[in-house]
């Protein structure tokens, strides 16, 4: 079945005791046995739910994955994941991936004993020469935030296959509707289905996609040993969300092609970030790799770069549409200024090194009348000038 059906009913059947045509959302935290040691599948809660098992099939059935695995959020499913590892191991990661991803590996995984090497992953002999010989996972973001670079999953995992060791791709931002990275050679998928896959800016929760068994053995037994599960009620969320996922992922992407066309040939901004920009430095890449360009835009204002970013800040505070808010990947269409909100935790050193300027402006294109869109943003350059 193709994707947009599986969106809808992929693990989904009328609840056979009411006919219910959505999933229940089973509450209960234990269930009754027929005799002792003898469940009818579900036992405990955290170890597995009814509502939370159909999240799990649903979302897997969209990476092509036959295991899914929910959790309470991206950076749960990511440490979850990383706690495979043990003392000694080394991991190589994107240079840019999400800030929490960053933050999980240097303050948490560290300590634990476990090295990382953070290169640029566009550079594909950099990337090789990263590998020694207790590499034992590979860490990918694509595409990047908030500068989105794209990076190569194939070559990437062509790589890692050879030296025999796991990639695990974090798929948040592009989601299955764009990428689907185990068909081009990734262990595993990861997200945080806070953003698109949910959509509505209501639940936090994660999400790990795999095709590989043993992997999937030991995340499903640290799933339940760690405890880091999302509630039946989130998952339910999570579960009605992914059903538009493809007609939404369509609308952001449109709404976001026109936008980020717009802005470029505005003589107010200097620079735009955007996958769908002929002039994106990977842009054979991307035809390859991304069915849309995706919903994210980044751009600088002239004038509002480095020390006199105030005018970025102006220019959030004039917008009647946008909110200004952290988070991505919702209905309605959010700016943040990444430097001083997504991206405050990365020192301004390592900001200047990745070229995320302290005037750079983050857009979530939402799904609102492009129209109104455009006619907020054109205002506020008007009102910032
Ligand atoms: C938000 C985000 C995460 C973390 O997810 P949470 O649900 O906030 O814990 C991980 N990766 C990416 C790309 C994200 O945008």
């Amino acid at each position: 079945m193709k994707i947009e059906t599986l969106a809808i009913h992929a693990g989904q059947h009328p609840d056979p005791t009411s006919g219910a045509v959505m999933t229940p959302i089973v509450l209960s935290s234990t269930f009754a046995q027929d005799g002792p040691g003898h469940h009818k599948g579900y036992d405990y809660s955290r170890s597995g739910n009814p509502t939370r098992g159909t999240l799990e099939a649903c979302a897997a059935a969209l990476e092509g994955a036959r295991h899914g695995l929910a959790f309470a959020s991206g950076c749960a499913a990511t440490t979850t994941i990383l706690h495979t590892l043990s003392p000694g191991d080394h991991v190589i990661c994107g240079d840019d991936v999400y800030g929490g991803t960053f933050r999980i590996i240097d303050k948490v995984m560290k300590p634990m004993g476990i090295t990382a090497t953070f290169v640029d992953m566009t550079d594909l002999a950099l990337t090789e020469a990263a590998f020694r010989p207790e590499t034992k996972m590979v860490w990918l973001e694509t595409p990047s935030n908030p500068m989105l670079k794209v990076f190569d999953i194939e070559r990437v995992c062509a790589i890692a296959s050879r030296k025999g060791v796991p990639v695990v791709v974090d798929n948040t931002f592009a989601t299955p509707m764009i990428q689907q990275p185990l068909g081009l050679g990734a262990t595993a998928v990861v997200h945080s289905s806070t953003k698109y896959l949910n959509g509505h800016s209501d639940v936090v929760g994660g999400l790990v996609m795999s095709n590989d068994d043993e992997l999937v053995q030991k995340v499903r037994f640290l799933q339940n040993a760690m405890g880091a599960v999302p509630s039946p009620f989130d998952c339910f969320l999570v579960l009605r969300g992914l059903k538009t996922l493809p007609v939404r992922m369509d609308r952001h992407a449109a709404n976001a092609q026109i936008i980020a066309g717009w802005l470029h040939r505005n003589p107010d901004v200097a620079r735009v970030y955007y996958p769908g920009n002929e002039d994106h430095p990977q842009r054979e890449l991307i035809r390859r790799q991304m069915k849309t360009p995706g919903g994210m835009i980044s751009f600088v204002i002239k004038g509002a770069s480095g020390t006199v970013a105030e005018r970025s800040q102006r220019f959030l505070a004039d917008l009647k549409v946008f909110t200004c808010a952290e988070s991505l990947g919702g209905v309605e269409s959010l700016i943040e200024l990444p430097a001083v909100m997504t991206h405050a935790s990365v020192p301004a050193e390592t900001r200047a090194l990745l070229g995320i300027d302290d005037g750079l402006i983050r857009i979530s294109v939402g799904l609102e009348s492009v129209d109104d869109l455009i006619g907020d943003l054109d205002h506020a350059f008007s009102a910032s000038r």
